[in-house]
């Protein structure tokens, strides 16, 4: 992964800050340096060592995220959908919603593929998803 920053301003990526001289009214150096996006240039943005933190995580939780969408489609299948308590899918909800919200930045919606994610084929795919972002 390249170095790459984020807009949260603009919601646009890129790899290189611009920058630009703010001279305080001054008229002669030294003036500040600001780096901005070359998009909007706005100061509002992230580097990527913030979208790798998250990244660990993710990749820490798709396998559990996988596990208990597994347990849970067992449960279902020997005692049926009434009986289910909704525990396990609140579980299960709140940490798909976790991990769409930490990577809310990215308008891909993985809701439907977390929840679907029920075999190491399918979190392999998840993952080169992740991987490509
Ligand atoms: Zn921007």
């Amino acid at each position: 992964m390249s170095e790459r920053f984020f807009c949260r301003e603009c919601n646009r990526f890129f790899d290189n800050p611009h920058y630009y001289e703010e001279t305080h009214g001054l008229d002669s150096p030294p003036y500040e340096r600001v780096s901005i996006c070359p998009h909007c240039e706005s100061d509002d943005f992230v580097g990527f060592d913030v979208f790798i933190e998250k990244y660990e995580v993710a990749e820490k939780l798709l396998p559990a995220i996988m596990k208990l969408n597994i347990f849970i489609s067992s449960l279902k299948d020997v005692f049926g959908l009434a009986n289910m308590s909704s525990d396990l899918d609140d579980a299960q909800g709140e940490l798909i919603d976790m991990l769409c919200d930490a990577f809310d930045c990215f308008e891909y919606d993985f809701r439907d593929e977390l929840l679907d994610m029920c075999t190491e084929y399918d979190l392999e795919k998840v993952m080169m998803r992740f991987d490509s972002l």
